[in-house]
């Protein structure tokens, strides 16, 4: 490979985020083992798997959001996609948790939730149902579409960014995100993280961000 090829290989290349917290700093929501396995096996293979598939193709050269963003446009690349949407997916996953999460929105960020959803609660149980419904493998959000807070649930490896969405918060569904801890009990898992682990403020300044 010469230095030119080889600086371009290097440019395409997609990286796992470091997480921004200690492994074991869910506990005890989402345990360290737990958080080893999603974060460490599951998340990693999906950078890598999209690192090895991306190479001759259109997308070698993309930004992660513009590949996202095709994703339901371009037909066919379905791997390369599937990759690149949990690649997203996980690296913003990671960012709407926090230990010990802050147990209510700012004033400001209560305001938009009341005024969109009614009150908190309505909010917390529309999120909770829409984790809960999704069926198999999947994502609940909170968004900003059309101006409006939503919460959406979306399959596999989708992401409200292809359907022109904004994420605002996302929870994880698929099994290997609480089945050590939780094995089958899905609404457990989620109640608990919607409780104690949602970041408010990176929502807030999600929000600031799409605004
Ligand atoms: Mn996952």
């Amino acid at each position: 490979m010469n230095k030119q090829m080889e600086r371009e290989t290097l440019a395409s290349l997609h990286t796992l985020p470091a997480l921004p917290y200690a492994q074991d700093a869910l506990e005890p929501v989402i345990s360290r083992r737990t958080v080893e396995f999603h974060y460490g096996k599951h998340h990693r293979a999906y950078v890598d798997t999209l690192n090895k598939l991306l190479p001759g193709t259109p997308f070698a050269h993309e930004s992660l959001d513009n590949i996202v963003r095709r994703m339901v446009r371009t037909p066919g690349h379905n791997a390369i996609f599937s990759n690149a949407g949990q690649t997203w997916n996980h690296a913003f996953y990671w960012k709407s948790l926090r230990p010990a999460g802050a147990a209510r929105p700012s004033a400001v960020f209560l305001g938009r939730l009341e005024a969109d959803f009614g009150s908190l609660e309505a909010f917390t149980l529309g999120l909770a149902a829409a984790a809960t419904v999704q069926f198999g493998s999947g994502w609940a959000w909170l968004v900003l579409a059309g101006g409006k807070l939503k919460v959406v649930h979306t399959s596999n490896a989708d992401t409200p960014l292809t359907h022109g969405q904004r994420p605002l918060l996302a929870i994880d569904v698929w099994e290997h995100a609480y089945y050590l801890d939780y094995q089958n009990r899905r609404q457990d898992h989620v109640r608990a993280v919607i409780e104690r682990l949602l970041n408010w403020e990176i929502a807030e300044a999600n929000l600031e961000r799409a605004a």
